[in-house]
């Protein structure tokens, strides 16, 4: 049964032209890329270039590039950084929506290292509460950190705006791109963060790798302590291949922008449409706007995720839905509780995201699965009665 991948939030299919980049890395271009010899020299070489490609999606300078092994530990990496540069501040700032590297990392912090925290609240729609956000910096703070875009909803933080008043404050700033890089622009010198993270295997990379932008100046306390790998950054001899795909991953990414804002926009636009006109009681999570242009969360009342997840999955479709994704749980996930989603839709959400890759006719197998698939659930579900919620 062929595949119909909407899932590219959780992770990307590897792109071909990445593969075809990798493959001789883990071949005969096994070389060192610290060694004196040509061997291993023409691999440090190749890692350069692929230095270069991942600077140029973001418009950083090559040498602010740190390779790291996934989102998660780059997250980890700029908290830590944080935490070195400033030992006396014990305030930290972040949104309640996060990612688990940064909210989990965030919340070990303050359960165990005496760190006081404030979870900025969202809206209803998901929009930040930046005057909460402002109110609370203050001396003590070490750091803000808070993603680009949201991973569940889409929808995008203001990030030049808040890094803007963090520099006016001399607090750092670091934002996780992981779900932003190759869907919206994204300009590092523009915005003005410290430190940002993204991850190859959101963008058509492989898993297990991942980058730290740390801008030039900022003097940056390793969180892997080893070797001068990564300018004395990041100790550990460099995964050249990934680092290879990587970069012909952000180069890919930086080409495909466009179609991302075009065609996918307009892809994810029609299924969402098309859900809301044929099933009705449905509603999307996150403003229409400020949101990445291939992701849709979309609540239908009185119905459970999960077993729409089962019969999508049936039809060989995969999406993800908006329960908590700790093992068994059902509850709505932390970032639809934030938004106060009501209990009937949050319960009944499926998050499509998609690529370049998806199609057209596509979207139209996932509507005509969809619209049986719930009037069956609906029928079955003590929440609904007389094509109502109850
Ligand atoms: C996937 C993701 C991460 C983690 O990246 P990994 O490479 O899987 O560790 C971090 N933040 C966000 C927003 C993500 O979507």
């Amino acid at each position: 049964m062929k595949v119909i991948y909407t899932d590219n939030n959780a992770t990307t299919k590897v792109a071909g032209e990445v593969i075809e980049e990798m493959m001789p890395y883990f071949a005969e271009l096994y070389g060192n890329p610290s060694s004196m010899h040509t061997f291993g020299d023409e691999v440090g070489k190749r890692v350069k270039q692929a230095r270069q490609q991942v600077a140029d999606l973001i418009n950083a300078d090559p040498e602010e590039i740190v390779f790291t092994s996934c989102g998660t530990e780059s997250d980890n990496a700029a908290i830590n950084a944080a935490i070195k540069a400033f030992p006396k501040k014990k305030h930290l700032i972040t949104s309640a929506v996060e990612h688990p590297a940064i909210k989990n990392l965030y919340s070990y912090l303050e359960k165990t290292q005496g760190y006081t925290v404030t979870f900025v609240p969202v809206d209803k729609k998901g929009r930040l509460n930046t005057a909460v956000l402002y109110e609370s910096m203050s001396e003590n703070t070490a750091i803000i950190s808070l993603m680009w875009a949201n991973n569940e909803t889409g929808v995008i933080f203001p990030i030049e705006e808040v890094a803007q008043r963090a520099n006016e404050r001399g607090i750092l700033f670091h934002t996780d791109a992981v779900q932003a890089t190759g869907k919206i622009d994204i300009d590092v010198k523009k915005t003005g963060v410290d430190m940002l993270s993204l991850s190859g295997h959101k963008i058509h990379g492989p898993k297990g790798i991942g980058v730290l932008y740390v801008k030039k100046g900022f003097k940056f306390t390793p969180y892997l302590i080893g070797g001068h790998q990564e300018g004395g950054r990041r100790g550990g001899t460099e995964n050249t291949a990934f680092i290879i795909g990587l970069g012909t991953a952000c180069e890919l990414a930086k080409q495909n922008l466009e179609i991302m804002n075009t065609r996918v926009r307009e892809l994810r636009d029609y299924l969402q449409s098309q859900l809301l006109e044929k099933i009705s009681c449905t509603s999307v999570n996150g403003v229409q706007d400020n949101r990445l242009p291939n992701t849709l969360s979309i609540g239908f009342d009185a119905v459970e995720g999960e077993s729409i997840l089962l019969l999508l999955d049936r039809d060989g479709i995969c999406a993800s839905s908006g329960s908590a994704c700790t093992s068994g749980s059902l509850d709505p996930s932390h970032v639809l509780m934030a938004m106060e989603v009501p209990f009937k839709s949050a319960h009944g959400t499926i998050r499509f995201s998609l690529s370049h890759y998806n199609t057209k006719d596509e979207m139209d197998l996932i509507v005509k699965n969809l619209v049986p698939t719930i009037e069956k659930l609906r029928a079955m579900s003590p929440f609904w009665k007389d094509g109502k919620v109850v």
